[in-house]
């Protein structure tokens, strides 16, 4: 808990509140779309503020997306508010454990993920992450945009999968045309189309939409 909001040299920090790892040494061309993924609901089941890497369980129903990606040669990429960390609940530490943890999991089934992103910053903090509506926390679009800067990605064409619709509006500011959001409703924006991820023909869209990228 100590070390919330310490940059520590053992962890790939951006900055302060900011964790971008690069995992892998998979190559893309310039120009490819992602897959954008949150992580808590969405690729591992959401135990509130996870912090214990034996605590976690993946989301099965996620894996043949990531995996379609990876076939594809498609970067894959984790973004994840994890304002735990602000509020003084764990520190990099223990996202490190975790986050390894649900990469390993992954990796037993065969999905690949290529980079992680992970915004600490919450208004509620103390300290450097202290910060209000931070451009890296989703809604924003912060971690999308880094993301396309470090591996060359085509925003406009890219994916979203989410379980808030905070993920769906950090897609929409970056300039993705498409969203999945985890047992939420059909919508439309103008240039944004929000599609339900839930039953079986929704997980089949999901694919397609992966295949078509
Ligand atoms: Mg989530």
């Amino acid at each position: 808990m100590a070390e919330a909001g310490v940059a520590h040299a053992a962890y790939p920090l951006a900055e302060p509140g900011l964790w971008v790892e690069r995992v892998g040494a998979r190559v893309f061309a310039a120009g490819r779309p992602a897959l954008f993924l949150d992580r808590d609901g969405t690729i591992n089941v959401d135990t509130g503020y996870p912090d214990d890497p034996e605590k976690m369980v993946l989301l099965e129903d996620i894996v043949p997306a990531i995996a379609a990606a990876n076939r594809r040669g498609l970067p894959v990429v984790i973004v994840t508010n994890q304002s735990g960390i602000a509020r003084g609940y764990y520190g990099w530490a223990e996202f490190a454990a975790v986050n390894g943890r649900v990469l390993d999991l992954l990796r037993a089934r065969d999905a690949f993920v290529d980079m992680v992103l992970a915004c600490a910053y919450h208004d509620v903090g103390d300290g450097p992450l202290a910060i209000a509506d931070h451009p890296m926390r989703k809604p924003n679009p912060g971690m999308l945009v880094e993301a396309a800067k470090r591996l060359g990605i085509d925003l406009a064409r890219s994916i979203i999968v989410g379980d808030k619709p905070a993920d769906m509006e950090a897609g929409r500011r970056a300039g993705l045309p498409l969203g999945f959001l985890v047992d939420g409703a059909a919508s439309d924006q103008p240039g944004f189309t929000v599609m339900p991820l839930g039953g079986r023909a929704d997980r089949e869209a999901l694919l397609a939409a992966v295949e078509a990228l």
